[in-house]
């Protein structure tokens, strides 16, 4: 019961009041047709990764626990579809998507544990999502269960269809507070038949991030485009001896993927471009060994930061592409101010930072400034035109920043659908808003 009380999300604990491991719909089913004969809280789970509180128990609830309907159901290679239960870990539809010759691109960093369903449910993005977008982009069709127990399928292998409301993007990143996805349709894509990696390394974070303006502007559309802050080149470079220069301001990842002479190019191009703009090193990988050791540096930022100090607090801020250095120097600035340590990371392509907080929960008057720094860095991204979360979702951990960053009309609107499709508030209740 302990273990169901945490999910990935810093200083957040509840106990459940019993965890029911489902294999199927049906037994799904039966689950919240109890919840809602007897008016018990229904709180969805996949492996626990989220990082906004999302399946943190309410006190005295059911934790649903999806993890063991975990069935891949077909692989359509006609259709490049593949149908799995929810409970599948992402990675497993990663390889066999590979092994068809096919790539499924969402791939969050979590993605060797988290589930398709919690992906689903959060939205999840990942580092290819500049060129491929996110989880949404990906979702044919959903089997849902409603509050009411109710099973409805959404959505089906048809490139177009126009019949009525897109009811299935409804449930996409609604954190399990809408129904519960037990089954998901995915769309495959062609895999890449080649793939290049580049990292470079500036002296100055607006140099890094003109570089990315300049690669977007000379129409190459990177499928990675990742930096690290100095606090992170530090943290990894202690952690995973990689040769990382650490009088480095920043570090940028660049991968290019597509056909080869296309690629080739691309990645000579992109080297030039960061040369150009004062790139104090450009590392081209050789080899495929090579590339993993690059992608390592920017795979490794989360656990190398997270080693540093007893509690980490993972944000995920996010500007349009044109804010990005000043939204890093309000950053560094606002950590500086409330002398709290924030090592800086992300996906510089598509605007969505993650400023790492390292701090210790035991510390009150430490955690009150990390508090403070931290409303001041969303209220700074929801001014520049951005977004208190690009990927984790409100959960618990933001549903006090959100009226803020979406307004009350918005608000409003999500409110209603929530007492449409769960009146009596079985389903998750209290996570994105009250
Ligand atoms: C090291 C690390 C790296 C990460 N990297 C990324 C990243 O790159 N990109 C990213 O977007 N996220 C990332 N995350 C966050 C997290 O992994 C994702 O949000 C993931 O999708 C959660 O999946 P899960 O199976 O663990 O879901 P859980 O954490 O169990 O649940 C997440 C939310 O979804 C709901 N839910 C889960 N399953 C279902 C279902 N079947 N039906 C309805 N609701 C459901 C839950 O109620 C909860 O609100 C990372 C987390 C960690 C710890």
């Amino acid at each position: 019961m302990v273990t169901y009380g945490f999910d990935g999300t810093a200083t957040l604990y509840s106990e459940p009041g019993c965890v029911v491991l489902p294999k199927t719909t049906a037994e799904v089913r039966q689950v919240a047709e109890y919840a809602a004969e007897y008016k018990i809280p229904i709180v969805t789970r996949g492996s626990g990764t989220g990082l906004s509180g999302g399946s943190v128990p309410i006190p005295g609830c059911i934790v649903l626990c999806l993890a063991q309907m975990d069935q891949v159901l077909e692989l359509d290679p006609k259709n490049l579809t593949i149908h799995v239960e929810s409970g599948v870990i992402t990675q497993k539809v990663a390889e066999l998507a590979d092994a068809a010759g096919l790539l499924y691109p969402p791939d969050p960093g979590s993605m060797r544990i988290s589930t398709i369903g919690g992906n689903v449910a959060e939205n999840s993005g990942g580092l290819r999502g500049l060129k491929y977008g996110v989880t949404r982009d990906y979702v044919m069709g959903l089997e849902v269960v409603l509050a009411n127990g109710q099973a409805i399928c959404l959505g089906n292998k048809c490139v177009k269809d126009v019949a009525g409301y897109s009811m299935k993007d409804v449930f996409i990143g609604s954190e399990g507070t809408l129904g519960i996805i037990t089954r998901v349709l995915l769309q495959l894509v062609p895999k890449p038949r080649a793939k290049k990696t580049l990292l470079a390394s500036f002296s100055q974070m607006d140099a890094a991030a003109e570089t990315v303006s300049a690669i977007i502007a000379a129409k190459i559309i990177p499928c990675t485009l990742e930096f690290l802050d100095r606090i992170t080149i530090k943290c990894v470079e202690e952690y995973a001896h990689l040769g990382l220069p650490l009088d480095a301001e920043a570090i940028l990842l660049m991968e290019t993927d597509g056909y080869p002479v296309v690629v080739e190019e691309e990645a000579q191009q992109m080297a030039e471009i960061a040369r150009n703009h004062g790139a104090m090193a450009v590392q081209l990988a050789q080899s495929a060994e090579e590339a993993v050791q690059l992608t390592t540096a920017r795979r490794a930022a989360f656990s190398a930061l997270a080693r540093v100090s007893p509690t980490t607090i993972l944000e995920d801020a996010t500007v349009p592409r044109s804010e990005l250095a000043n939204m890093i120097r309000f950053i560094q600035q606002t950590a500086a101010k409330y002398d709290v340590t924030v090592g800086t990371f992300g996906h510089m392509g598509d605007g969505n930072l993650h400023p790492t907080f390292l701090t210790n929960e035991k510390n009150a008057a430490e955690m009150a400034r990390v508090e403070k720094a931290m409303e001041e860095i969303f209220d700074q991204a929801v001014s520049l035109g951005g977004t208190i979360t690009g990927e984790h979702g409100v959960g618990l951990a933001k549903k006090a920043y959100l009226p803020k960053a979406i307004g009350d009309a918005s608000l409003g609107l999500m409110r209603q659908l929530k007492r449409t499709l769960d009146p009596d508030n079985i389903l998750n209740p209290g996570k994105i808003f009250d």
